[in-house]
C-alpha cells in the first residue's frame, strides 16, 4: 500500500512524484513504456520551450543547474552567487507573429526581481525527464516501467490500480497519463471542448532543394510551416484534423502537405522521424473524483501552438504536490485539496482559449487573415507585447486568494536577504517560507508550532520591494503579504488556512 500511485512517468508525473517524495510520502509511479528514452523525446522532435514559471519550479527545488546542463544551455544564470543575473531575454510568438522582447514594459511587473530563473529555456523532453527521474530516485520514489494500467477500483478508503493480474493499492491515485488518459476514462471524468481544425506535423527531413524553404514561422494563405533548424519542420494543414492518426504519414504525403502549406515545389528526399497532432482542445471540469486526481495532459489538451502544455502541466504538479502531501500526511486544513481544481482549472481554460485564438487567426480564409493583420499591428505595440509575453511566460497568472495586497495569489519575487540568500534557495525542502523583514522579527512567535510546515527567516532584504513580510506557499505563490508593520493576526489566520494550526510536534 503506497500513499500515492501516479500513472505515467512523463514530465508531469515525475515532477509530481518528486514533490510528494520531498514531503515524505511513499510514491509509486507506473509507466507503460519499458524504456525511458525515445527519439521523439530527444531533440529535435522532443524540443520544448519551458517558460519562466516552469524554470523557476526547477530552480526552487535545486534542479536548475542539472536542467541547464542536460539541455545543453549555458549555465550562466547564477554564476556569481553574490552578483545579479542579467535581465532575462524575453521572446515568443502568438500565432507565428514574433514578439519583440525589447518592447516589453518592465514597469508592468513591479514585483519582479532578477533571479537565476527569471527567463525561459529551450530544452527537450529527454532532458526534462532525465533530471526529474534522477531527483525522484534520490527522494526514494519507485518508478515501475512496462506496466500499463487498464482498470481501477476506488472508494472512500483508497484506490487500486490494475495492470493485467497485478494490483497496486494506494490511498490516492493521480492520472498523469497524457492526453488519451486511461485513468480519466476509468474514473469517469468528463472531457469536453472543441474539435480540431487542422492536422499538425513535426518532421526531421532532408530536401533536394532546401533553399526553397525559409527559417522561422511562415504564415501563408494556405496554412503555416515552421523551420526551427535545418530539416526540423512543423506544419499546420487545415483539414479539420482528418489525417491525424488515420494513417502513417508517408514521404509522399508529407511532401504534398509541405508543398501545399509552403506554396513551393520543394522535394522531400528523406524523412528520419515524423509525428502528427491536432488542435483538439478539451478539459475536465473537475481535476478530482474522490481519491483520484488528474494532472497535465490527462486533464487538458490543446494545440502545441505557443508551447504551453508542458508548462501548464508542471504548474499543475507544483500546485497539487504540496496539497496532496499535506492531505496524505494528515495535516491539511479542511478542503485544501479542493483548491487544486479551483486554482488550476481557470488557468487551463485560459491556455485552451489562448491556443484556440491562435488557430482561429491562422486559418487560411480571408476573414481570419484580416483579423490576423489587426492582431499583428496590436502586437507590435509595447502594450500588446507586454500583454502577450505576460501570458506566455506565466507571469500574469494570479490565483484569486482574496486579500488586499497586489502580490497575493501571484508568484513570489525571488527576494534576497542581505547575505545574498535567495527565496529560491530557501524553498528547496518544500516547506512554505515566511520572510520577515520587520524590525524585531514580529512574526517569529506566529510561526512557532508550525516549523515543520513553514520555514521562518528574519532579517533585512537587499530590496524588500516595500514589503514588511511575506508568506510564500510551497508552490511559490504568495499567500499573504504586508507592508511596514505586519499584522500578526492576519498572518496567523492565513497560516492556519493554508498550513493548519500550530501543533506541539
Ligand atoms: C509537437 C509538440 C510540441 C510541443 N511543444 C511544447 C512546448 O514547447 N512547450 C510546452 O509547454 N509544451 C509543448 N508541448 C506539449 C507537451 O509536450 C505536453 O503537454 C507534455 O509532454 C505533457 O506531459 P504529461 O506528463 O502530462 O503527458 P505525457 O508526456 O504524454 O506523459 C504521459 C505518460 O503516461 C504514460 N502512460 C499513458 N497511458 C498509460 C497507462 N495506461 N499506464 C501507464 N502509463 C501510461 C505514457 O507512456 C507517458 O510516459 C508540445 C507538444 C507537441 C505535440
Amino acid at each position: 500500500m503506497h500513499d500515492v500511485v501516479i500513472v505515467g512517468a512523463g514530465p508531469v508525473g515525475l515532477f509530481l512524484a518528486c514533490e510528494l517524495g520531498l514531503a515524505g510520502c511513499s510514491v509509486l509511479v507506473l509507466e507503460r513504456e519499458a524504456e525511458a528514452g525515445s527519439p521523439f523525446k530527444a531533440a529535435a522532435l522532443g524540443l520544448r520551450g519551458l517558460n519562466a514559471a516552469s524554470v523557476e519550479a526547477f530552480y526552487r527545488r535545486g534542479m536548475l543547474h542539472r536542467l541547464l546542463t542536460a539541455s545543453g544551455a549555458a549555465d550562466d544564470r547564477g554564476a556569481d552567487p553574490q552578483g545579479e543575473p542579467s535581465p532575462p531575454r524575453r521572446g515568443g510568438h502568438f500565432a507565428g507573429i514574433m514578439l519583440d522582447g525589447a518592447k516589453f514594459d518592465e514597469a508592468s511587473l513591479p514585483f519582479l526581481l532578477p533571479g537565476p530563473a527569471a527567463g525561459g529555456l529551450i530544452t527537450n523532453l529527454e532532458a526534462v525527464e532525465a533530471v526529474l527521474s534522477e531527483q525522484a530516485a534520490k527522494l526514494g520514489v519507485e518508478v515501475r516501467r512496462g506496466v500499463t494500467v487498464s482498470a481501477l477500483a476506488h472508494d472512500k478508503e483508497g484506490v487500486v490500480a490494475r495492470a493485467g493480474t497485478a494490483e497496486y493499492p494506494a490511498r490516492w491515485l493521480v492520472g498523469c497519463d497524457g492526453g488519451r488518459s486511461t485513468v480519466r476514462r476509468l474514473a469517469g471524468f468528463d472531457f469536453t471542448g472543441t474539435e480540431p481544425r487542422f492536422t499538425g506535423y513535426r518532421m526531421q527531413a532532408t530536401f533536394a532543394d532546401p533553399e526553397k524553404l525559409s527559417f522561422g514561422f511562415n504564415l501563408t494563405s494556405t496554412g503555416m510551416y515552421l523551420q526551427i533548424a535545418e530539416g526540423n519542420i512543423g506544419m499546420m494543414d487545415f483539414d479539420g484534423g482528418a489525417f491525424d492518426r488515420s494513417q502513417e504519414p508517408t514521404r509522399d504525403h508529407l511532401q504534398a502537405v509541405l508543398r501545399r502549406v509552403s506554396g513551393t515545389d520543394v522535394t522531400v528526399t528523406g524523412v528520419d522521424l515524423s509525428s502528427t497532432f491536432t488542435d483538439r482542445a478539451m478539459q475536465t471540469s473537475s481535476y478530482r473524483q474522490g481519491r483520484v486526481l488528474l494532472a497535465g495532459d490527462a486533464a487538458h489538451i490543446h494545440s502545441p501552438l505557443g508551447g504551453q502544455g508542458l508548462n501548464l502541466g508542471i504548474g499543475d504538479a507544483v500546485n497539487l504536490g504540496w496539497k496532496l502531501a499535506a492531505t496524505v500526511l494528515g495535516r491539511a486544513p479542511d478542503a485544501l485539496l479542493d483548491t487544486y481544481t479551483r486554482e488550476r482549472h481557470p488557468v487551463g481554460a485560459q491556455v485552451l482559449d489562448w491556443s484556440r485564438a491562435q488557430v482561429a487567426i491562422m486559418s487560411p480564409d480571408p476573414h481570419a487573415q484580416a483579423i490576423q493583420a489587426v492582431v499583428r499591428d496590436l502586437l507590435s505595440t509595447s502594450d500588446g507585447t507586454t500583454y502577450a509575453l505576460g501570458r506566455i511566460s506565466g507571469t500574469s497568472v494570479r490565483y484569486d486568494l482574496g486579500g488586499d495586497h497586489p502580490l497575493i495569489g501571484r508568484n513570489a519575487p525571488d527576494l534576497r536577504l542581505a547575505d545574498g540568500t535567495r527565496l529560491g534557495d530557501l524553498m528547496q525542502d518544500g516547506r512554505g517560507v515566511a520572510l520577515d523583514f520587520s524590525t524585531g522579527g514580529r512574526l517569529r512567535a506566529s510561526v512557532t508550532g508550525r516549523e515543520s510546515r513553514i520555514r521562518y527567516v528574519a532579517g533585512p532584504a537587499r530590496n524588500d520591494l516595500g514589503l514588511g513580510a511575506v508568506l510564500v506557499r510551497p508552490d511559490g505563490v504568495v499567500a499573504w503579504a504586508a507592508g511596514d508593520r505586519p499584522d500578526t493576526d492576519a498572518f496567523e489566520r492565513t497560516a492556519d488556512h493554508w498550513f493548519g494550526a500550530p501543533t506541539t510536534d
